[in-house]
């Protein structure tokens, strides 16, 4: 067998997808689809991108990370990949916890980034804010570890209002996908790193 770098992209590729916990189907909507872009998430389901290569080891290293936390922390009262299911009358709505510690209710969700935020993302918030109503919690921690070696930790508690945002959202972007049509851009500093920038640019200028 001769191993080159194509072959470890395979590998990467690979062990990728084994992991890989997220299944499209049209009643189950992921948390992390309706907690960011709704037009991004729309894109990934209904245009599929072959990430880059650089983009997998990226990912790659991110998760590795990931679950070396999990894999010490369960060793610690810690639960990881705690489903949470919602089922509304034409959808269920699903997430996967971080960790879950079932004695002192807390919940975590772990973010590698580049660099840390000054405050977390409204996205992430929005994120850890469902899982506390699916998992009937009360507290949890944005935990964001940088790639050049910064933690920094936010506290955050149950805010209903912005669950009730949340559910309205789910109900759009679930109307959306049955309709096919294309959720409205919800511009913010993450559009940089968005893999369909040129496409939402494209299709904003003719909806105006
Ligand atoms: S470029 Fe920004 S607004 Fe457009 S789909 Fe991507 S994240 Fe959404």
């Amino acid at each position: 067998m001769r191993i080159t770098k194509s072959t470890v992209y395979d590998w990467i590729k690979g062990s990728l997808a084994a992991n890989q916990r997220v299944y499209y189907t049209n009643d189950v909507i992921h948390v992390s689809e309706i907690t960011g872009c709704l037009r991004k998430a729309y894109y990934t389901r209904t245009t599929p991108l072959k990430p880059s290569e650089a983009a997998l080891i990226i990912m790659s290293i991110g998760n590795g990370l990931h679950n070396q936390l999990q894999e010490y922390l369960t060793s610690k009262g810690w639960v990881s990949e705690v489903e949470v299911l919602w089922n509304f009358k034409y959808f269920k709505l699903v997430g996967h916890i971080d960790l879950y510690h079932p004695e002192l209710d807390i919940v975590l969700e772990l973010k590698t980034t580049s660099k840390i935020p000054e405050k977390p993302y409204p996205n992430h918030v929005m994120q850890l804010n469902s899982y506390l109503a699916m998992n009937k919690s009360e507290k949890g921690y944005l935990i964001y570890i940088s790639r050049n070696g910064e933690v920094e930790v936010f506290p955050h508690r149950f805010d209903k209002e912005l669950w009730k945002t949340t559910i309205k959202r789910a109900f759009h972007y679930y109307f959306s996908l049955q309709k096919k049509h294309i959720p409205k851009p919800e511009p913010s500093p993450l559009c940089t790193y968005c893999p369909f920038k040129w496409k939402c640019y494209k299709e904003r200028g003719n909806e105006q």
